[in-house]
């Protein structure tokens, strides 16, 4: 697969515009993926009502420039997402996406319409509920944000498509997958397999680094990226943020399944040079950084080992969306601002901490886990 990276050093429109048909122009032009007419769905990722300098949403630069291709395509576009609590007509209100999609005659929508589906041969997962517009789609573009990601490390092309699981049909999956890195990433490739964007382009403008992805702190990085195949994009720019590929759920799950190498032979960088562009001191997550662990330590012992998540009433805002996304129903108030979680049955989905506005949920590392660490370092598996 080919990964074409362009540099963008920032949000000018001119600047975007540019980047993108650069960048798209590598991939073999907007007309080899749409033809006059077809309904064209652009999935940026709308996670929450942040104001864009935050960086948690696409940016609509470049939810604009890449519409305005598919328009001259001949395309006709639909923008939607199903984010996790906040709802799309009030992010798009305040990220600016729904001027955009004014601007661009779209149809702006929120996914409410799930769809049973079957997967591809291949799948961990035999049937999905995905949204219905994404599936009646004639060609899907995946639009991420470059963030960090407490759960699963990373947020780009794959686990936006996660987005085309409908609302409450999301905790259903953490509470099922959550637990699990790697059960997760199974279903994130399942669902990316499924739904096929022909494109994915990458916002990495400017992204978030540390505790993604909705409380990091914005990372100017200067490029854009595009891809017929957001697997190859994800597992390329990993490294390139210095991510280990070994501590990249993404990755282990993707070489099990041999959907990629584990070299990274088969894709093909172009554009520009990375290392003009990538900052050495990319952060991580660090509490909740990834640990695999033996499968000996599984079930309740994991638990007990995993970052266990905290609340600060001092920072607290009583918004209730915390516990609203909470798979288990773990964590309820008790008082105003005051949150009690039973770790017993904390799945350690990260939702809490993901839809947190006032960043008052932190992951506190497990009594045991530096001799897990120990462990790690004299076993082989
Ligand atoms: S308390 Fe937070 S981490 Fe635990 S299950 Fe609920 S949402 Fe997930
Ligand atoms: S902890 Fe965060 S998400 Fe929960 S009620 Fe307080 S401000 Fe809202």
């Amino acid at each position: 697969a080919k990964v074409a990276l362009c540099a963008c050093p920032d949000y000018n429109p001119d600047n975007v515009a540019s980047a993108v048909d650069r960048a798209v122009t590598l991939c073999g032009g907007m007309e080899r993926f749409v033809r006059p007419g077809q309904r064209v769905l652009l999935k940026p990722n709308m996670l929450s009502a942040a104001p864009l300098e935050r960086r948690v949403t696409t940016d609509p630069a470049v939810v604009r420039a890449v519409g305005k291709l598919v328009l001259k395509a001949g395309g006709r576009i639909i923008i939607g997402d199903s984010p996790a609590i906040d709802k799309v007509s009030r992010i798009s209100r305040v990220n600016g996406i729904k001027e955009v999609a004014v601007e661009l005659g779209a149809d702006l929508i929120e996914f409410c319409r799930p769809t049973l589906v079957k997967t591809p041969r291949g799948s961990i997962y035999h049937a999905l509920e995905l949204e219905e517009t994404v599936l009646n789609a004639d060609v899907v573009i995946n639009l991420p944000k470059l963030k960090t990601h407490c759960m699963m490390l990373l947020t780009m092309g794959v686990k936006n498509l996660f987005g085309a699981v409908v609302g409450p049909r999301k905790s259903q999956w953490h509470m099922h997958a959550g637990t699990d890195r790697i059960m997760f990433a199974d279903l994130l490739l399942d669902i990316c397999r499924t739904l096929k964007p022909a494109l994915t382009i990458l916002d990495g403008v400017w992204g978030m680094q540390g505790r993604g992805p909705n409380n990091g702190t914005p990372c100017h990085l200067g490029f854009l990226a595009a891809s017929r195949d957001p697997l190859a994009m994800d597992l390329a720019i990993a490294p390139l943020l210095g991510v280990h590929p070994a501590s990249f759920p993404l990755y282990n799950a993707a070489v099990r399944r041999g959907l990629a190498r584990s070299d990274g032979s088969g894709t093909q960088m172009v554009g520009d040079d990375p290392s003009q562009i990538f900052p050495k001191d990319f952060q991580l997550p660090v509490l909740e950084s990834v640990m695999p662990m033996p499968g000996f330590l599984s079930g309740l012992i994991r638990r007990h080992l995993t970052s266990r998540p905290v609340q600060d009433p001092d920072l607290c805002r009583d918004c209730g969306k915390c516990a609203a996304v909470c798979p288990p129903e773990s964590l309820r108030f008790v008082a105003a601002h005051r949150a009690v979680i039973d770790h017993l049955t904390c799945i350690r989905c990260y939702c809490c901490q993901e839809v947190c506005p006032a960043d008052a949920i932190h992951f506190k590392t497990g009594a045991l886990v530096g001799i897990v660490e120990r462990l790690r370092a004299v076993m082989p598996y």
